[in-house]
């Protein structure tokens, strides 16, 4: 290994860069629907009156939509939870009157059926860490890390990730820069040691650039992202092939 390396560090999105939705076999409504009424059975069993199961399942869905809409303009971010709790005080039920771990514990986040590391994930990653690169992840998701955390873990990825981080804790979401200068806080590097894996040009791309980080979009065979202008420094279909262009890297 190298320790004269120009790039220190490979930085990635997570959803369909690490991870393929192609084959999910649930919208995140369908997915959610019987999350929504194990929690409407808990609240009702413990004597509140809430409103049908399908209005009860339609207003947490509009409030976490509300999450995203007042987010997107400014690049904030989301928060699921906020969207729960937001949900619930609208139907009555205050924050003082459950316990939100517990209420967590009974949604019960898993791997949507279906989604699953690309093929060459593993095998990637792992040439990764052999040539001594840190490996983080940044992600424009609402959950907080550690509901993430349990796909790393039943995906076996969790072993190569040395910093990782959600929108909905960073509280900011790629483009803006400040989530990105949080990473590379806890990596303890400077934009130019890293470079950032992602497929969406609008968000992962865009925000590389926006610290000047070099950027890889990954435009996996199943999705036809609209580039919307913005040329990535270097383009793939699969992880593999990023391999190759971060030996050009450290011999440029
Ligand atoms: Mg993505």
């Amino acid at each position: 290994m190298r320790s004269d390396k120009r790039i220190k560090a490979v930085l990635f999105d997570f959803d369909d860069t690490l991870i393929t939705w192609e084959h999910a076999e649930y919208s995140w409504i369908e997915y959610n629907r019987p999350r929504w009424a194990t929690i409407h059975d808990f609240f009702t069993a413990d004597g509140h009156t809430l409103p049908n199961k399908d209005d009860f399942a339609h207003t947490i869905q509009l409030c976490m939509r509300r999450q995203w809409e007042e987010a997107l303009p400014v690049w904030g971010s989301a928060s699921f939870i906020d969207g729960l709790v937001e949900a619930l005080a609208e139907m009555g039920v205050g924050r003082d009157l459950y316990d939100l771990d517990h209420l967590l514990e009974l949604y019960n986040w898993q791997p949507v059926p279906g989604v699953k590391p690309f093929d060459d994930t593993h095998a990637v990653l792992t040439e990764l860490k052999a040539r001594g690169y840190q490996i983080g992840l940044i992600t424009n998701a609402f959950q907080p890390m550690w509901m993430r955390d349990i796909e790393l873990n039943a995906f076996d990825l969790m072993k190569y990730i040395d910093a990782r981080i959600t929108s909905g804790d960073t509280r900011f979401m790629k483009p803006h820069p400040a989530i990105y200068w949080r990473m590379l806080g806890l990596l303890n590097l400077m934009p130019q040691d890293a470079v950032f894996v992602g497929d969406r040009p609008d968000q992962d791309i865009l925000g590389a650039h926006n610290v000047d980080m070099t950027s890889v979009l990954i435009e996996p065979p199943h999705l036809n992202r609209d580039r919307q202008g913005i040329e990535a420094t270097f383009t793939i279909k699969t992880l593999t092939e990023l391999l190759p262009i971060l030996d050009r890297l450290e011999d440029a």
